[in-house]
This record gives C-alpha cells, sequence and structure tokens, in this order.
C-alpha cells in the first residue's frame, strides 16, 4: 500500500468512528478528498482505492488534472476555492460541484455558462460563520436571499452550504461556529426540502463536524500530507 492509500484508509476510519461517537449512519458522510496542490499521479494513487470525489481550489491546475485524469470513470470533481468572474466557465465546463458562490454575479454567470445538455452543477454557498473581514462568504443575513436567486437558476441546483470556520484549537468556539452553520443548514433545508449538503469540517476539525451534522467533510493534509 502507499503512503496515500494507507492515510486514506485512516481517514475513512476516522469517520466511521465520529459517526458512531455521533450515532449517525457512517454512510450519511461523504469524504472530498482535497488535492489541490498534488500531482495527478498522487490522485490516481487516492482513485485505484476506491476514492471519486475530489476538492480543487485552482482553476487552471485543477482543469489540468482533471483533463490528465479523464479516462477514469464516475469522479466527482469539486471546486471549493474562492471565484473570480474570469474563471466560471472553466468551473461550469470542468466541475460538476461548487462550494463557494458567494454572490449573485458569480452565479449568474455559472448559471450561464453551464452547458444545458448536461446536468445541472450542484451549488453549495459560502458562509462566513466567523464574520471575517477579510474571508470570502456570505453573511447569514445575505444567505436566504442568494439562494431564493440560485433556485431561479435553471443550471443550477442548490444543495446546501459550506463554511471554513476561523482556525481556533478551543473546541468550544469551533463547535459554536459549526452549530451555527448547522442552524443556517437545517433553516435552508425547511424552505428548500432537496438541501442536503452540509460541507464542513476539514482535516484537523472532522470529528467535531461531525458531531454538528456535517454531511461532507474536505479533508487535504490527512490524506495527501502538507502542502508545500
Ligand atoms: C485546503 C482546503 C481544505 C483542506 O484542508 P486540510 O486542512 O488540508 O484538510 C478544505 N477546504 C477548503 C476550502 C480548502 O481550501
Amino acid at each position: 500500500m502507499t503512503e496515500i492509500v494507507t492515510r486514506l484508509t485512516q481517514v475513512q476510519q476516522q469517520i466511521h468512528n465520529a459517526c458512531i461517537q455521533a450515532n449517525r449512519a457512517p454512510s450519511s458522510v461523504t469524504l472530498l478528498a482535497v488535492s489541490k496542490t498534488k500531482s495527478a499521479q498522487l490522485i490516481q494513487q487516492a482513485i485505484d482505492a476506491g476514492q471519486r470525489n475530489f476538492g480543487e481550489n485552482y482553476v487552471q491546475e485543477a482543469v489540468s488534472k482533471i483533463q490528465q485524469l479523464a479516462h477514469n470513470s464516475d469522479l466527482n470533481w469539486h471546486f471549493i476555492g474562492p471565484i473570480q468572474a474570469n474563471k466560471t466557465r472553466l468551473i461550469a465546463d470542468n466541475f460538476s460541484w461548487v462550494h463557494s458562490v458567494d454572490r449573485e454575479k458569480i452565479a449568474k454567470r455559472l448559471n450561464e455558462q453551464r452547458d444545458p445538455n448536461i446536468t445541472p452543477l450542484n451549488v453549495c454557498l459560502q458562509v462566513n460563520i466567523s464574520d471575517e473581514q477579510s474571508k470570502s462568504g456570505v453573511s447569514a443575513q445575505e444567505l436566504f436571499t442568494l439562494a431564493d436567486f440560485i433556485n431561479n437558476c435553471k443550471q443550477l441546483r442548490l444543495r446546501g452550504v459550506m463554511a471554513i470556520p476561523e482556525k481556533t484549537d478551543n473546541i468550544e468556539q469551533q463547535l459554536q461556529q459549526f452549530s451555527a452553520l448547522q442552524n443556517l443548514y437545517l433553516q435552508l433545508q425547511q424552505r428548500y426540502p432537496e438541501v442536503d449538503t452540509l460541507s464542513m469540517g476539514m482535516s484537523n476539525d472532522m470529528a467535531q463536524a461531525i458531531g454538528c451534522g456535517s454531511t461532507m467533510v474536505r479533508i487535504g493534509t490527512a490524506i495527501f500530507g502538507k502542502r508545500d
């Protein structure tokens, strides 16, 4: 087994344990392997071990790897990085999910550019849960306005919310941020019953995120090792 396969198996086990701990079905959490900055060759090792969902942050880098890995069947590519308006076409053409939509302008462009002959682009709205000035994401107040807009976009399919909480080692503060996002997710689901994705939890906080209802954890370092 390669190092990546060993770590992938460990992460799967951690997710499984966190689900049992939280009284949840292990199948209720999807593992998104975050492969940004990692080579197509390394990603292929994870694919060979059965991994199918991959997250990328940089459009050009991602598109090159998506093309190199196109011979693999059933891969789902998720765009999770900040979105520049001039990159929306590449995202619409190459990804099946976007987790980082945070403004109408971007949603409008993705909707116009997504080929109507393929499945709609799955969208999570990024929420700025800690209200940090520097961070991207809509505020809790703006979330529902943007959700209503996406709901009217034919080539987009509203799936849920995503957040990158403020970094902290304080478990209480972590839980507070995850619970706040979970609340918004449940409210959004009340309004749009098809909403089924709560994208939260990374290498350092996946168990806490699963405890707060995460349905998709985005794991990079714990699978692929440190990034340069
Ligand atoms: C890089 C990244 C991750 C993965 O973070 P790790 O700490 O390496 O697991 C998850 N989500 C987003 C949005 C990222 O940019």
